[in-house]
């Protein structure tokens, strides 16, 4: 049985937001989903926060090039290349802040990685897991 998993992150991706904030966004977030367990999750380092099996491609900064990364699109050099990525931030053995594309070779930074379905590079995560959200919450956040 399959589950789906609603992540929120920063825009800025080294924000880690105060325990005061973050009770804030879980008491927020929990409006918005009434039911099923969510989570706000703090690590130590950049992490990647991925679209699990609905990635699909990776957008390359400097060549402007899609490259997909799913056995039905990408090329076996591209899913190598994105597996090894999704390894390395994962496993930390060394800092991970730049990677070479696998399209034109460029050396770019971890930061400026974006991707075809939504995911991104963050410290804080705000997470729910089978969300049946509701759209229409009004909410006042403090000043
Ligand atoms: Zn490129």
């Amino acid at each position: 049985m399959s589950m789906s998993v609603l992540k929120i992150i920063p825009a800025d991706q080294e924000y880690v937001p105060s325990p005061e904030q973050q009770a804030t966004a879980v008491a927020v977030f929990r409006e918005m989903v009434p039911y099923g367990e969510i989570e706000a999750t703090v690590y130590e380092d950049l992490e990647f926060i991925d679209a699990g099996q609905y990635s699909e491609a990776v957008l390359c900064p400097p060549c402007g090039k899609r490259v997909a990364v799913t056995p039905f699109e990408g090329s076996d050099p591209a899913q190598d290349w994105y597996r090894n990525l999704d390894q390395a931030i994962t496993a930390r053995t060394t800092p991970v802040r730049q990677f070479q594309t696998t399209c034109c070779g460029a050396s770019v930074s971890l930061t400026s990685l974006q991707f075809d379905m939504p995911a991104g590079i963050a410290r804080f995560e705000l997470w729910a897991v089978d969300p049946d959200i509701v759209t229409d919450v009004k909410v006042a956040l403090p000043p």
